[in-house]
C-alpha cells in the first residue's frame, strides 16, 4: 500500500482535524511520494478582483468531503498513489518576481524527484513558476489548459509582463511548453479585437472556444487532447473560470455563458492516457464564493487530476 494516504473518514469524522487537501498527511518530504499537493496563496498577478490568496485554504476546507474511490474513472486513487499535502509556498505578497522565485524553488526538488505536483491557486500567474520548476526537471511540457481566457497576452499597463493574463506567453518564450503539443479549452467572452482568438492558433496551440468545445462530446475532446499531446509529459492547468459563474462564482475574472460543472468535469475526465508531470487548479476567490460552490468544484477538479494520474500510474 502507498505510504501516504488520507485519514479514513469512516474512522474519524471528516470535519475534524486540521484541514489538508483530501485529509492527506501534511508532510514535507520527497521520499515515498507520488503526488505532492501544494498551496500557492498568491494574487498579486490578478488584474481585476483580488483575493485568490485565500484559494488554497478554501479548496482544502471543501476537499475533506472527497472519498478515495472515483466511480467515473473506476480507480482507487489513494491505493494507487502515495499523496501528501506539502503545505504552502511562502510567497511575498505584492512582489510577483520574488513570489514566483519562491514557487519555483519550492517545487524544484519535488519535480527533480519525479513527484507529480498539484498546485492550488492563487491567481493564474503561478503557472509560470510551476512550469519553470517542472521543465527544469523534465524538459519542455505539453500544456492542457481549461480556462475561459487564453492567458497569452504580451503585457499589461505599459509593459508589465508578469500577470495572470500572460503566463503562457512567457512559458512559450522561455521554452517551458510546446505549443504544438498543447491544447486550450473553453475560451469565451468579449475581447479587444477580432485577431485575439487567432493568436493562440498562430502561436501553434490547438484552441477550442466554449462554443466549439460544447459542440463536441467528452470522448471527442479526449481523443483530440491525446492526439495533440502524444507521449509528451504534460501539465494540466485548470482555471475555475472555465466554468460558468453560476457554477463557480468565487473567481476574479468571471465570463458568463460557460460549461456546467457536469459538463466541465466530463471533459476533464476524458483526458485519460496522458502522462502528467503536474497540474494546478487556480483562480479560486473565496470572498466571492457562496456556500463553498467554487471551492467544492475546485477540490473535485483537483481530485479528477489525481484520478487521471492514478490511472496513468496503474496503466504503466
Ligand atoms: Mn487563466
Ligand atoms: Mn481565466
Amino acid at each position: 500500500m502507498p505510504r501516504y494516504q488520507p485519514a479514513d473518514s469512516l474512522a474519524s469524522p471528516r470535519f475534524s482535524g486540521v484541514r489538508t487537501f483530501a485529509r492527506l498527511p501534511n508532510v514535507q518530504t520527497t521520499v515515498d511520494v507520488d503526488v505532492a499537493v501544494i498551496g500557492l496563496p498568491f494574487d498579486t498577478g490578478a488584474t481585476f478582483k483580488v483575493g485568490a490568496r485565500f484559494g488554497p485554504e478554501a479548496i482544502r476546507s471543501a476537499s475533506v468531503l472527497l472519498r478515495p474511490y472515483n466511480p467515473e474513472l473506476d480507480v482507487q486513487v489513494f491505493n494507487t498513489l502515495s499523496c501528501i499535502d506539502y503545505g504552502d509556498v511562502s510567497v511575498v505578497p505584492g512582489f510577483i518576481q520574488e513570489s514566483h522565485a519562491a514557487i519555483t524553488a519550492t517545487l524544484q526538488p519535488l519535480a527533480a524527484a519525479g513527484i507529480i505536483t498539484l498546485g492550488l491557486g492563487g491567481d493564474h500567474s503561478v503557472a509560470l513558476p510551476e512550469l519553470r520548476a517542472l521543465a527544469a526537471a523534465h524538459g519542455p511540457l505539453a500544456l492542457v489548459q481549461f480556462d475561459s481566457h487564453g492567458d497569452l497576452w504580451d503585457s499589461y499597463y505599459g509593459g508589465q509582463r508578469y500577470t495572470h493574463g500572460t503566463p503562457f506567453r512567457r512559458a512559450v518564450e522561455e521554452g517551458l511548453i510546446i505549443p504544438e503539443r498543447s491544447v486550450q479549452l473553453g475560451m469565451r467572452g468579449p475581447l479587444y479585437g477580432s485577431g485575439d482568438l487567432q493568436l493562440a492558433r498562430d502561436m501553434g496551440f490547438t484552441m477550442l472556444t466554449t462554443t466549439e468545445l460544447l459542440r463536441r462530446t467528452p470522448q471527442e475532446i479526449g481523443d483530440l487532447v491525446r492526439a495533440t499531446v502524444g507521449d509528451h509529459l504534460a501539465f494540466l492547468s485548470f482555471d475555475v473560470d472555465f466554468f460558468d459563474p453560476a457554477f463557480a462564482p468565487g473567481t476574479g475574472t468571471p465570463e458568463v455563458g460557460g460549461p456546467t460543472s457536469f459538463q466541465g468535469l466530463a471533459y476533464l475526465r476524458a483526458c485519460t492516457g496522458i502522462r502528467w508531470a503536474g497540474g494546478d487548479v487556480v483562480e479560486v476567490l473565496p470572498a466571492l464564493d457562496h456556500g463553498q460552490i467554487t471551492a467544492h468544484l475546485a477540490a473535485q477538479a483537483g481530485y479528477e487530476f489525481l484520478s487521471l494520474s492514478a490511472l496513468a500510474r496503474r496503466g504503466s
